[in-house]
């Protein structure tokens, strides 16, 4: 097997025809040995029976179902596991990545590289908080992170057998796909593509969604929250001295009768405080007890994968 694909559906009834069409006139050009494996992540329409249709029909297509959603990393996660292609694409399933430049990353990746990413030169019909917290997600997380985890780029890539292996030797539960292969190393490059608008049918990354991913990010890859806990208190409690030594003149020499205004001020700011830093402990202790608990990744309910040398090992 030369090449898998890998596209993650949750509700995508309506682009599933179009995607699928597309797809498979880019794999029929091609001159290699392929599979087309569609993770259903839980789908409430109707895109469960429409994957099923397509792989009965074309057998270079397979189905993994889940037993229920588990987010768009999990189902990248468990067709990479499942995939058995020397390369692995890996797009989205509304038509924002175009099946068609699957061959340019082929041809790239043949250069001598581990990994190609696409890289969105431009982003069509998303909104402008969309662009603007996606911008500043990316530069914030690039300044404070030891890897370099590429700008303006989601998971949509070619990579190499090498590189899906190192990924199942990552299991942390908090998956940040794209930050996790910057990780891995290797020779990476890019190519370039205008994203378009999504084809059909609603986002099905939420806003709680996006956030949380934000967050599986940076708590990932950088421990700097934590280290501003400790800097904020140090500063905190360096205000705090100051303050004391005026209270304390104040008390002797200025005869102070307005106590309570300041009281007040510095109890809610420094209880503030606190419940941030708290919150930030928090979100890392959280990620620690799901990694502890060592769930599986995933539930499959079905799958028509042909177990092979490449899979036979993933759950
Ligand atoms: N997706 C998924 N599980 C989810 C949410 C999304 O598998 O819980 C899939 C979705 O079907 C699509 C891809 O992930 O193929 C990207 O989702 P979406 O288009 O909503 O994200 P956006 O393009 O807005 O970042
Ligand atoms: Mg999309």
């Amino acid at each position: 097997m030369d090449l898998s694909i890998v596209i993650p559906i949750y509700n995508e009834q309506v682009n599933l025809p179009a995607l699928n069409a597309r797809v498979r006139a880019v794999l029929d050009a091609l001159p290699l040995q392929t599979e087309l494996i569609y993770v259903n992540d839980g789908s409430h329409d109707d895109s469960l029976a429409l994957i099923r249709a397509m792989a009965a029909e074309d057998p270079r297509i397979h189905f993994i179902n889940f037993s229920r959603n588990f987010g768009h990393q999990i189902a990248i996660t468990a067709g990479l596991d499942l995939s058995a292609g020397a390369t692995v694409v890996v797009m989205d399933g509304d038509l924002q990545d175009p099946p068609e430049l699957i061959p340019e990353l082929y041809a790239k990746l043949k250069e001598g590289y581990e990994v190609v990413y696409a890289k969105r030169r431009t982003r069509q019909g998303e909104s402008m908080v969309k662009l603007f917290t996606a911008k500043v997600f990316y530069r914030l997380l690039a300044r404070i992170t030891s890897v370099n985890i590429p700008l303006d780029t989601g998971d949509f890539r070619i990579v190499s057998r090498k590189v899906v292996n190192a990924l199942k030797q990552m299991p942390e539960q908090n998956k940040f796909i794209r930050g996790q292969i910057s990780w891995i190393g290797y020779r990476q490059t890019f190519l370039e593509f205008d994203r378009s608008e999504r084809a059909g049918g609603v986002p099905g990354y939420t806003y709680s969604k996006l956030i949380k991913l934000a967050l599986d990010g940076i708590t990932s890859f950088s421990d700097l929250p934590l280290r501003l806990a400790t800097i904020g208190g140090f500063v905190v409690s360096g205000a705090a001295f100051v303050v004391m030594l005026y209270a304390i003149y104040a008390h002797f020499f200025l005869r102070n009768p307005e106590g309570w205004p300041s009281l007040m001020v510095s109890i809610l700011f420094l209880g503030g405080v606190q419940l941030m830093a708290v919150g930030v402990i928090g979100e890392y202790i959280a990620r620690l007890g799901a990694n502890a608990r060592q769930r599986p990744l995933y539930i499959i309910d079905e799958t028509d994968v042909p177990v092979s040398a490449e899979n036979e090992a993933s759950p």
